[in-house]
C-alpha cells in the first residue's frame, strides 16, 4: 500500500489499480432453457478456460457442459453452476456470476445482481421476453444497470427480429439498439450483420464440427453479397429490415446504455457458437468496470482506493452433513484482497482474518491470496457472515444495503413438540437474519404462526433441513395460498399500514406494513382501489 503524500495518498499503486481496471464483472439473466449453461459454456470456450465444446448428459438427466468443465468443478470441489467463473478476454479478466435457474432460483439469484456491473439478458428468439427473464430485469432496473440483449436460438424457427425487439422494448420498457442484426432465421439463418464495424459474418450451420466463418466488407442492405448466402425470401425481407433500422435509429448512446436506458442487441446461436464471439467483443468494449459504491453515509468509495472493502451478497450453506461450514461470497469493492488479511467487520464491530480462501473457476489456482475490486471471493464462515455484511480495512464502512425481494412462495411451520415453539422462533429469526429466508407476522396472532416467504422452493427445502440439522427441530411445512408480497408506501416513500379496500396487513421483521396476496388480479384491485399508493416489491433490508 502507498504510504505517499501526495494528492494519490488514498489510491492503490498503480500496479493494482491496473489490475482492479481490466475486471468486468456480470451475469447472464434468463429464463430456464434459453440457453445460459450454452452461452456459458461458450463463453468459458472463448475465454481459453475450457478447450472444447459440447454438451453431455449429467447424472440425473440434466445437462452439463464439457468433462474439462466438471472436471474444474470436480478440483475445485464447489459447484461452479452456483458461484462465479473467471475467464480472461482482450486483456480483460470478467468475472461472470452465476444466477441459478429451475429448482435453485431463490433470493440469492437476485442478490447477485446487486454484485455485478452489468448484466447480459438472453432471450429465446422463439419465446420472447419470459416471466423469470422480466424479474431479473426488473432487479437490474433497481440499480439501473447496464444491460446487454442477447437474442440466443436464431437456428430455429422463431419471432422475426423487428417483432422480437419491439416486444422487449414495449415489454421492458427499455429502448433496443441493434448492434448486429440476423441475416435469415431458423434454416435459413445465414450468418449475421455487424453494424459497428459494418461487415457480415456467414456461416454454415450444418456444419456444427468446424464452425468456418466468412466475414466480409458490407456497403449496405444493397450489397450483392447478401445474394450469394440468403434465399430470394429471406433476401428481401433482410434487405427491408435493415433499409428500415439504418434509416430509422439514432447512432448508439453509450450514456443511454450505461445507465440502464438502452440495451445493445446482438443475435445469434449459442449452440452452434455462432455470435458469441461478436458479443464478447462488444461486451469487452463498453461493460463498465469496478464502480464506484455508495455507502450508508452518503458518500461513495472509490474502487481504486487503497484501502480493502467489500461486502457479502451471498452465503451457501452446506447441504451435506459431513462439511458443515458455509461459503460468504464477498464481492470485492476497493483495493486488493490478500489471503489472511485482517478486516473490519463493521456489523460486528470486531476484527476478522479471512483466512480461507476460494477462487473459481480462474486459469489455475486453486485458493485466491490475492484478488482486486470487482472479483468475488468466497470465505469460510462459521455464521459470522450475514446478508450484507460489510467488510473493510479502513475503518467501518458499511455500504448501501441490499434489498429484499418479494417473495412469491409461502408456508407455516408447525413443531411436533409445541414446547419447541419459542427454540423455533429463535431459529427462524436467525435464518431471516442470514437472508435464508423472510418472516412476515399476523398483527393479531403474533409469531404464534410465523408466515415464511421464498423466492423459490429450494430455499423452503434449505430451511428445513437446516432447521433439523443445525437446531434439532422437525418441522411440518404446509404451504399457503400467498403468491404476492408488496410493501404499500406513500409516493415519497412512507410505510402505509392501512388501504382502502378489505386487504388483510402484515407485518415483516422489521414491523414494515406487508400486503400478502393470493394472485397478481388482487393486486392490480387493490392498486384501482388505491391509486396514489406504490406497492413496492423490494424493501432495504435492516
Ligand atoms: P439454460 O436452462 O438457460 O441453462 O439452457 P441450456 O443452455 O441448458 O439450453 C436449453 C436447451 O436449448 C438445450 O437443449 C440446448 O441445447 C438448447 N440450446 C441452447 N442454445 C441453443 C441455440 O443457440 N440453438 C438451438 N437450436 N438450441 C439451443
Amino acid at each position: 500500500m502507498s504510504n505517499s503524500t501526495n494528492a494519490t495518498a488514498n489510491l492503490a499503486v498503480p500496479a493494482v489499480q491496473k489490475e482492479i481496471e481490466r475486471r468486468r464483472t456480470f451475469a447472464i439473466i434468463s429464463h430456464p432453457d434459453a440457453g445460459k449453461t450454452t452461452l456459458t459454456e461458450k463463453l468459458l470456450f472463448h475465454g481459453g478456460v475450457i478447450h472444447e465444446t459440447g454438451e453431455v448428459k449429467g447424472k440425473s438427466g440434466t445437462k452439463a457442459v464439457t468433462s474439462d468443465w466438471m472436471e474444474l468443478e470436480r478440483q475445485k470441489g464447489i459447484s461452479i453452476t452456483s458461484s462465479v467463473m473467471t475467464f480472461d478476454y482482450n486483456d480483460l479478466r470478467i468475472n461472470l456470476l452465476d444466477t441459478p435457474g429451475h429448482k435453485d432460483f431463490s433470493e440469492d439469484t437476485y442478490r447477485v445482481l446487486m454484485a455485478v456491473e452489468s448484466a447480459c439478458m438472453l432471450i429465446d428468439v422463439a419465446k420472447g421476453v419470459e416471466d423469470r427473464t422480466k424479474k431479473l430485469y426488473d432487479v437490474c432496473r433497481y440499480r439501473n444497470i447496464p444491460i446487454f440483449t442477447f437474442v440466443n436460438k436464431l437456428d430455429r424457427e422463431g419471432k422475426d427480429p423487428l417483432t422480437l425487439i419491439d416486444e422487449i422494448e414495449k415489454t421492458l420498457n427499455m429502448q433496443c439498439y441493434p448492434v448486429t442484426w440476423p441475416l435469415g432465421i431458423g434454416q435459413r439463418f445465414k450468418g449475421i450483420y455487424n453494424r459497428l464495424n459494418k461487415k457480415v459474418y456467414f456461416y454454415d450451420q450444418r456444419r456444427e464440427d468446424d464452425l468456418a466463418v466468412e466475414v466480409y466488407d458490407f456497403s449496405g442492405p444493397q450489397d450483392p453479397i447478401l445474394e450469394k448466402y440468403l434465399d430470394h425470401e429471406s433476401l428481401q425481407q433482410v434487405r427491408d429490415e435493415l433499409e428500415l433500422i439504418e434509416s430509422a435509429l439514432p447512432p448508439f448512446d453509450v450514456n443511454d446504455f450505461l445507465t440502464g436506458k438502452l440495451s445493445p442487441v446482438t443475435f445469434g446461436s449459442a449452440k452452434q457458437n455462432f455470435g458469441v464471439d461478436t458479443f464478447l467483443q462488444f461486451f469487452t468494449q463498453f461493460a463498465p468496470g469496478p464502480k464506484a459504491r455508495p455507502t450508508k453515509k452518503g458518500t461513495e468509495v472509490n474502487p481504486l482506493s487503497a484501502f480493502f472493502s467489500g461486502f457479502v451478497f451471498k452465503i451457501q450453506a452446506n447441504m451435506d452433513k459431513r462439511h458443515r461450514d458455509r461459503i460468504a461470497f464477498v464481492r470485492i469493492c476497493s483495493g486488493k484482497f490478500e489471503r489472511g488479511m485482517k478486516v473490519n467487520h463493521a456489523r460486528l464491530e470486531r476484527e476478522f482474518r479471512l483466512s480461507y480462501s476460494s477462487q473459481f473457476v480462474a486459469a489455475d489456482k486453486e485458493t485466491v491470496d490475492e484478488a482486486y475490486a470487482g472479483d468475488i471471493v468466497g470465505v469460510a464462515d462459521t455464521g459470522n457472515f450475514a446478508i450484507g455484511d460489510c467488510l473493510s480495512t479502513q475503518g467501518y464502512v458499511t455500504f448501501e444495503d441490499i434489498p429484499k425481494f418479494a417473495p412469491e412462495l409461502f408456508a407455516k411451520l408447525s413443531v411436533r413438540d409445541a414446547l419447541k415453539r419459542t427454540k423455533l422462533n429463535e431459529a427462524l429469526m436467525h435464518l431471516s437474519e442470514e437472508g435464508a429466508i423472510q418472516l412476515f407476522f399476523d398483527p393479531i396472532i403474533g409469531n404464534q404462526e410465523t408466515i415464511i416467504g421464498a423466492v423459490g422452493e429450494l430455499q423452503f427445502e434449505v430451511l428445513v433441513h437446516r432447521l433439523q440439522d443445525e437446531y434439532n427441530l422437525e418441522v411440518k411445512l404446509t404451504r399457503l395460498p400467498f403468491s404476492v408480497a408488496r410493501w404499500p408506501r406513500t409516493e415519497d416513500g412512507k410505510p402505509l399500514s392501512q388501504l382502502k379496500g378489505n386487504f388483510q396487513m402484515f407485518r415483516d421483521v422489521i414491523d414494515q406494513p406487508v400486503l400478502l396476496l393470493n394472485q397478481e388480479w388482487d393486486l392490480n384491485w387493490a392498486q384501482k382501489e388505491n391509486p396514489d399508493v406504490v406497492f413496492a416489491s423490494s424493501i432495504s433490508r435492516a
